[in-house]
């Protein structure tokens, strides 16, 4: 079982990579992703895929590789006083290469920081217009001196390819759970290494797991991943039965789930059965096309049945893209309740399924086939329940988890209900 266990070893194991990842500068290509996926692919089985700069993927194109080893400004007297070594964040994320000493006012169209946030540095990006940039904060850009910066990026950009994992578990038949979580952030802790954590010890779980359905964990960037994916995959995409993407697992807000474009599919009642379950606070919004890639999923030419699950949201907690989203703002707790969540909800679909009630005209009787044990000496009303209302939705039209969400039980109940009339001859597969 994927839930039975308490993680206390995934729970260390998800910070542990965390704060293994969190040094390296990621971005939609580059080394820092390739060092990404090899560290994760010490976890889990994972493919590493390299796509060609310029190749095409629907509308878009593969940019360029990004690779960048140092960056800095440096004052008169030759201190560092904007230094990438000492936060990777200090630089805006593809970065064209310079070297060349300028006055204040020319270097500031370049500088980017938060009056808001004065001591936070700003999480900038400019993958599709070839320019460069320093962060900082506020406060350390309102103390810069007039004078001469020597201004230095050692980055380039050139023909290379973009990088992204996949970890393919199959199950007994060839449909597909697809589980996507963005690899693209530099130094940022719960946007996106929470995600990548969570993800790789799902798989982690389910490596050892009796599989109904084949697993597919891709580690992509955010947007042009899941496009390049979707790309490349389009005679695999109809066996696409259920997804999720998980991403912003570690922070202290409680659970939210994006329900997939449908608004209807079993994964979001999977999810949302696995959260009221887990007796924590969350909340439920419905799509819309923004946030994460299940904008690509759910895009029309595909409507993949694919939800989301984030704790705090994008844009929704102060420390969203600054220097702030940082170790101090993962929770191993959190991201073992998000982990449960999600096992959870894959026991769920593994176990969900639609049956027919042989004996349909009127109630069987249950006591003179053995069903109505006592347990302890006394008789369980929950399981009692569970079996009638099995029996009364057994249908062929309801699923194990519709008959659980309308009794207002727990699905395993509704499961272990349906497991013994099966064995009683009073339920047959739909
Ligand atoms: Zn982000």
């Amino acid at each position: 079982m994927l839930t039975r266990t308490d993680p206390d070893d995934a729970r260390q194991g998800m910070h542990d990579l965390v704060r293994r990842l969190f040094p390296l500068c990621r971005s939609i290509t580059g080394d820092g992703v390739r060092e990404t996926l090899r560290i994760v692919g010490e976890q889990i089985p994972l493919t590493v895929h390299e796509v060609p700069s310029g190749a095409k993927a629907f509308d878009w194109t593969v940019p360029k590789e990004w690779n960048i080893r140092d960056a800095y400004i440096k004052n008169a007297q030759g201190d560092r006083v904007v230094d990438f070594r000492v936060n990777n964040l200090h630089i805006v994320s593809y970065s064209v290469p310079v070297r060349r000493t300028m006055r204040l006012a020319e270097l500031q169209p370049h500088l980017h920081s938060l009056p808001d946030q004065p001591d936070l540095i700003p999480y900038r990006t400019s993958y599709y217009e070839e320019t460069w940039g320093f962060c900082l904060p506020h406060r350390q850009r309102q103390a810069l001196l007039d004078g001469d910066y020597e201004v230095v990026i050692d980055s380039t950009l050139s023909e290379g390819s973009l990088s992204y994992g996949e970890c393919l578990l199959p199950g007994a038949n060839g449909d597909e759970v697809l589980i996507y979580t963005h690899t693209c952030h530099p130094s940022l802790a719960n946007d996106n290494l929470a995600g990548i954590a969570v993800c790789t010890f799902l798989a982690r779980r389910l490596v050892s797991a009796k599989r109904r359905y084949t697993y597919r964990f891709v580690f992509g960037p955010g947007t042009i991943g899941s496009l390049v994916w979707l790309s490349r995959n389009a005679d695999r995409v109809t066996r696409v039965r259920h997804g999720l993407v998980a991403v912003l697992l570690g922070d202290a807000g409680s659970l939210r789930y994006k329900r997939s474009r449908s608004g209807d599919a079993e994964v979001d009642h999977a999810v949302q059965h696995a959260l009221k379950q887990s007796g924590t606070t969350y909340d439920v919004e419905p799509f819309t096309p923004y946030g994460y890639d299940e904008r690509q999923f759910g895009s029309p030419g595909f409507n993949l049945p694919v939800g989301r699950l984030t704790r705090s949201p994008n844009s929704g907690y102060p420390e969203y893209h600054t220097s702030a989203d940082n170790l101090a703002l993962i929770r191993p707790e959190s991201l073992a309740g998000s982990l449960a969540v999600c096992a959870r909800a894959v026991e769920i679909l593994e176990n969900n399924g639609r049956f027919v009630n042989t004996s349909p005209f009127g109630e069987p009787q249950l006591g003179r086939r053995g069903l109505y044990r006592t347990i302890g000496g006394e008789s369980s009303p929950a399981r009692e329940m569970a079996m009638l209302w099995t029996l009364n939705l057994s249908d062929g039209g309801h699923s194990l988890l519709e008959i659980a969400d309308r009794a207002g039980l727990d699905f395993e109940l509704i499961r272990r209900a349906a497991d013994e009339l099966m064995d009683a001859g009073l339920l047959t597969t739909a």
